[in-house]
């Protein structure tokens, strides 16, 4: 079954993420386009969960830097399990167990393949498609690698690689187009174009008290944003509690203090690319 690691995966008592069932393939004469979104999820690490409408769910891909607008820079997209339909749509709190952490919905729109036979492209290795989101735009490919790790010189003495690619690593490039250009997407429009709210702001919608008693585990860089986060939501909440109305004003000039600047724009869309 096309969920069953999905499933296998996840408490749903515990976590508010959809269970999900595959769909009849939406495919008719007329076929409505299909679906394809981008998560940005705050677990361990924060990575961007890619996500293509196929055969009744989600093809999906963990991409830890996210999607790059320009075509030189190739990013690694780790093909994970297929996602129920209705998880395209989610956004919030995974509170624990697997994935806990902030999904937030960056991006959402269609895709079209820019081949005919979507199966055949991905056994081998090499899909082409057409994306038509709010953020990310034109036209794309994900080219499966034979393995991510570098290895060392070092490495490399010391004998056959012990992490052989499982086939999991593929690369998401943006071909060269009136969409594509060196602005940092991720960057300049990093908040939900389902809110409109950014990591703290979902969490303060939940509840920042569970976080503080039963966090994932964090150490580092994700620890580090993580902590901030917390504060920021719990500076939010704090003040909503405090007086509804300035409240908003007030938790977001604390959040902005803190804030780096690229991260102030409340941009939805970014403007149209120019052309290279
Ligand atoms: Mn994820």
């Amino acid at each position: 079954m096309p969920l069953d690691e999905y499933r296998r995966k996840r408490d749903f008592t515990k976590s508010p993420e959809p269970k999900g069932k595959v769909q009849k393939a939406r495919r008719p004469a007329k076929a409505p386009a299909r679906f394809f979104c981008v998560q940005k999820h705050l677990a361990s690490h924060l990575h961007y969960d890619f996500r293509l409408e196929h055969n009744g769910t989600l093809l999906s891909w963990a991409v830890p830097k996210g999607p790059s607008l320009d075509p030189k820079i190739k990013r690694l997209a780790m093909h994970v399990e297929d996602h129920p339909i209705e998880y395209g749509t989610f956004e919030g709190v995974i509170p624990e167990g697997y994935g806990a952490g902030i999904v937030m919905l960056w991006d959402r729109g269609t895709w079209e393949p820019e081949t005919d036979d979507v199966d055949a492209a991905l056994k081998k290795g090499d899909l082409k498609f057409t994306l038509d989101g709010f953020k990310l735009k034109g036209s794309w490919v994900l080219v499966r690698t034979r393995g991510y790790a570098r290895r060392s010189e070092r490495d490399r003495r010391q004998g056959p690689d012990p992490r052989p690619s499982d086939g999991r690593s593929w690369l998401l490039i943006k071909h060269k187009d009136e969409w594509s250009g060196d602005l940092d997407i991720a960057e300049f429009a990093p908040l939900s174009v389902k809110s409109e709210l950014d990591f703290h702001e979902i969490l303060a919608e939940d509840t920042p008290a569970v976080w503080r008693t039963n966090r994932p585990v964090e150490g580092g860089e994700t620890g580090a944003m993580l902590r901030d986060i917390i504060e920021k939501a719990a500076a939010l909440k704090a003040a909503k509690a405090a007086a509804p109305k300035a409240a908003k004003a007030a938790a977001l000039k604390t959040a902005k203090a803190a804030a780096p600047k690229a991260q102030r724009s409340r941009v939805k869309q970014p403007a149209r690319r120019t052309k290279r």
